[in-house]
Order: C-alpha cells, then sequence, then structure tokens
C-alpha cells in the first residue's frame, strides 16, 4: 500500500457539496482506503480567465492501485461530475490531482508525480500540511511544511 495525496478543488455550482460528493466516490473505489481529509478552504483562483472562488481540500488514502489506473478513475470522477475542459484553468465543478504517491517520480506527458506546480500553490500546501506536515517532496526532498513556510515567506 502507498500513501497517495489527492488534490481537490471546485468553483462551479454547490462546491461544498461537489467535494463531498467527489470524496465519496473516491473512497468507494475499491482498493482505496481513506486517511484523512483536510478541512475546505476558501481560495482566490490562480490563473485562468476570470472566475469564481474556489473550495479545496487535500485528501489522504492508501491504494495499492497504479498511479495511470488511479488517474483513470479520477477523470472518470470528474467526467462524472460533468467536468468539461474548455480553456487552460478554467472553472470547475471539480479537478482531482494526484499530488503525491509515495516517492514516486513520474514525468509522462499524461502523468507528471509530484505533481509539478504543488509547490508553488498555497492552496495545495496549506491542507496539505495541516492533514501531514512532516510529508517529504521526493524531489525537492523538503516536507510540504519547510515548502509551505518558504512560499509563505518568500520577498
Ligand atoms: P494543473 O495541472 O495546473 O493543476 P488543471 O488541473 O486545470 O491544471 P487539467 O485540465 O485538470 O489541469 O488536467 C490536464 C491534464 O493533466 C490531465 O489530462 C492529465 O493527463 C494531466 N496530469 C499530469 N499530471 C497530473 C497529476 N499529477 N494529476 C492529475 N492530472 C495530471
Ligand atoms: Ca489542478
Ligand atoms: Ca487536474
Amino acid at each position: 500500500m502507498v500513501h497517495v495525496y489527492v488534490g481537490l478543488g471546485s468553483n462551479v455550482g454547490n462546491r461544498e457539496r461537489n467535494l463531498f460528493y467527489a470524496y465519496d466516490r473516491i473512497i468507494t473505489i475499491r482498493g482505496i482506503k481513506p486517511i484523512k481529509l483536510s478541512r475546505f478552504y476558501e481560495t482566490a483562483p490562480v490563473g485562468g480567465p476570470p472566475q469564481p472562488m474556489f473550495l479545496n481540500a487535500v485528501l489522504g488514502i492508501e491504494t495499492a492501485i497504479s498511479p495511470f489506473r488511479l488517474l483513470e478513475n479520477f477523470q472518470r470522477i470528474e467526467t462524472l461530475m460533468g467536468r468539461v475542459r474548455t480553456v487552460k484553468w478554467g472553472a470547475r465543478t471539480i479537478d482531482i490531482d494526484i499530488l503525491l504517491y509515495g516517492d514516486k517520480i513520474i514525468n509522462s506527458d499524461r502523468l507528471k508525480i509530484p505533481h509539478p506546480l504543488m509547490h508553488t500553490r498555497l492552496f495545495v500546501l496549506e491542507p496539505l500540511v495541516e492533514i501531514d506536515p512532516n510529508v517529504v517532496h521526493p524531489i525537492l526532498k523538503k516536507t510540504v511544511l519547510q515548502l509551505y513556510k518558504e512560499l509563505c515567506f518568500r520577498d
């Protein structure tokens, strides 16, 4: 079993319900054991066109499902929840990103792990620090707490 951290975000419709719905769908996948769900953070959109505020969370799970299989499962949930991709970084009912998959590093077109922008995003680091401050970023070799502090106190 591998410890996996999943980023959830929604800024269309009932955002809280969307996060809970995605959470329910994820944890009922056979082979996924939920460990911790962060509280929900209201955050300003980063990048993309002007759009509503987000609700973001991070979910920690344990699983033996492969990273690519996991991505397929998550994209199926996004589609089921009416996610449509029009503009890059546009508004969405749900976004499900794989942030960390144990200490695995993956660099394919379809899947990059750790998520390449995770250390630059407070809306990812803050909930991640809440549930597991000591988890280590396998490329940067720093805990997420360190990364969070560096992002907060950068010049
Ligand atoms: P960002 O990746 O910057 O957060 P986004 O979440 O809005 O942007 P999407 O449109 O949801 O981007 O996803 C675009 C593609 O990113 C997906 O089709 C998927 O193949 C790819 N991808 C690469 N790495 C990951 C990852 N770690 N988790 C989820 N999707 C990923
Ligand atoms: Ca994303
Ligand atoms: Ca995504």
